[in-house]
């Protein structure tokens, strides 16, 4: 600026000069501050064309992996719509043709916006690993859907904190669970036992009578084969091992519920395919079996069953609390008594009344469907996984509450499934099982189940509450419907 001032001074004073006109060629002096004077100019300009570039330039990209650089068309990108619009090429096979799952799924989404005419703008693209998913959660994905996940807690139980990661759309849940676990802490927390760890699988298989259909049955029971059987059994897995067969006879139909421990993984595919080398070891002293299905429904797998009730299936799980009286006033708003009452009422006569299958509880599911979207769980095992009796009574003379959920067949793993996914992992790391447990195998997994029951158990705590104290219409229509117009919002 100083350059600037004094050579535009001397300029003038040049310029303004009687006798000294600025002349070309110029002379030393005035040769000097016109260099001064162009200088200045070229130096303060670029002082401020610098910063003005680097505002208007594109943020930095962040640190994304290939996967998640921006879609630019590529060469081809017409034609293979074009192609499987018209069915020259099913959709199923873009990932294999293209090597490229991010590509495939975006082609897919074109030609379903061609073919069905509507467009799933709404539905998010960017933000998923396609490559991830293949060959493990999803088949022919054009997207994902969004899911809202909030966090109850902390929920104290065994000792230990627990912040529970919840995805859900039901508004109030999660409030209702968090008031459920500051209830748990505020009384000194919540004490879990795992009972029993054991994934099932049942096949059925047909054989020429009932009476070969028995005589198998006995060959399957006989403690004497158990070794043999199991040694086959656990060929298939470094984790998986055979704990027991339990057979059930439908006239020549014998069905044999195999159970296992599977380590960290929920077990479904470790289990299945433990039966299937049993099965072919079997053929060898009953070669006139005929496997007519790997599952015969005794598993029992993402059905309302009684095997699964009252045998379990994956963790068996008890977690119990006593709640302080004055904690049952100050944060339940309702007395140990009405809770006590309450709990008869519903959740044992009246889902006796209903015919219920497991289903003495409040609401259990909730909860537990919660939990297993947030940490990529199967959501289809919340039926069984939900089976839950929740039993309330007066202790301490009557002052205090106790209260107890007893889960039979909580489904669940850390690896495998839809574990693997960026966001459901991150929820199981915020709870500290994520993966393989190298220490203990299967320890993560043990500890998530009973993640489930403690989070179950204050969830029923919270909803008994609000019920005993009549505040459940109130808060739902707090937090489970906003002031909007809902057809309209929908629309
Ligand atoms: P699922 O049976 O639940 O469907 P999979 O058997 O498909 O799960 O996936 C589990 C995989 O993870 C298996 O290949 C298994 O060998 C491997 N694995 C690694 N560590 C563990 C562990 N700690 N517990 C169980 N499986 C594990």
């Amino acid at each position: 600026m100083a350059s600037l001032l004094l050579s535009s001074c001397n300029l003038l004073r040049l310029c303004s000069h009687r006798d000294r006109h600025l002349s070309f060629p110029l002379g030393g002096r005035e040769f000097a501050t016109v260099v001064c004077q162009l200088g200045s100019v070229v130096y303060l300009l670029s002082l401020i064309a610098i910063p003005l570039a680097h505002s208007q330039a594109p943020p930095a990209a962040p640190n994304i992996t290939p996967a998640q650089k921006p879609d630019r068309p590529d060469d081809g990108d017409e034609e293979i719509v074009a192609a499987v619009v018209s069915g020259a090429l099913p959709s199923h096979r873009l990932e294999a043709q293209l090597k490229d799952c991010r590509r495939a799924a975006r082609l897919r989404r074109e030609a379903l916006r061609r073919i069905t005419g509507r467009g799933v703008e709404g539905l998010p693209f960017d933000g998923m690993d396609y490559q991830a998913i293949l060959g493990q959660c999803c088949e022919m994905p054009v997207g994902f859907v969004q899911l809202p996940v909030g966090v109850a807690g902390p929920l104290l139980l065994d000792g230990r904190h627990y912040h529970v990661p919840m995805a859900t759309t039901e508004g109030c849940l999660v409030a209702s669970v968090n008031r459920g676990c500051r209830a748990i802490a505020a009384s000194g927390g919540a004490a879990s036992v795992l009972l029993r760890d054991a994934m099932s699988r049942a096949p059925v298989i047909k054989l020429p009578s009932a009476k070969r259909a028995a005589e198998l049955k006995m060959f399957v029971e006989a403690p004497d084969n158990f070794q043999a059987l199991a040694a086959e059994f656990n060929k298939s897995s470094r984790f998986g091992r055979l704990q027991g067969i339990q057979c059930a006879l439908a006239g020549r139909n014998l069905y044999m519920r195999f159970t296992c421990s599977t380590g960290d993984a929920m077990g479904m595919n470790m289990v299945s395919k433990g039966v299937e080398n049993v099965l072919g070891y079997l053929l060898n002293n009953f070669p006139d079996m005929d496997v007519i299905s790997i599952s015969g429904n005794y598993c029992s797998d993402k059905k309302p069953t009684a095997v699964n009730w009252i045998e379990g299936r994956g963790k068996s799980v008890v977690c119990e609390a006593t709640i302080k009286g004055s904690v049952v006033q100050s944060v339940l708003k309702t007395t140990v008594e009405k809770l006590v009452e309450l709990n008869i009422v519903k959740n044992l006569a009246g889902s006796a009344v209903a015919g219920a299958l497991g289903g003495f509880n409040a609401h259990a599911s909730n909860i537990v469907t919660a939990l297993f979207i947030a940490t990529g769980q199967d959501p289809a095992q919340n039926v069984e996984s939900s089976q839950c009796i929740t039993m309330l009574e007066a202790v301490n003379e009557g002052n205090d509450l106790h209260i107890s959920v007893t889960m039979p067949s909580i489904e669940v793993g850390t690896i495998g499934g839809g574990t693997c996914l960026a966001s459901q992992s991150a929820c199981l790391n915020l709870l500290g099982v994520k993966g393989s447990n190298h220490e203990s195998p299967g320890a993560n997994a043990k500890l998530l189940a009973t993640i489930v029951a403690g989070s179950v158990l204050a969830g029923e705590l919270s909803l008994l509450a609000a019920l005993a104290a009549g505040q459940l219409v109130k808060s739902h229509m707090k937090y489970n419907r906003s002031s909007k117009d809902v057809a309209k919002a929908a629309s």
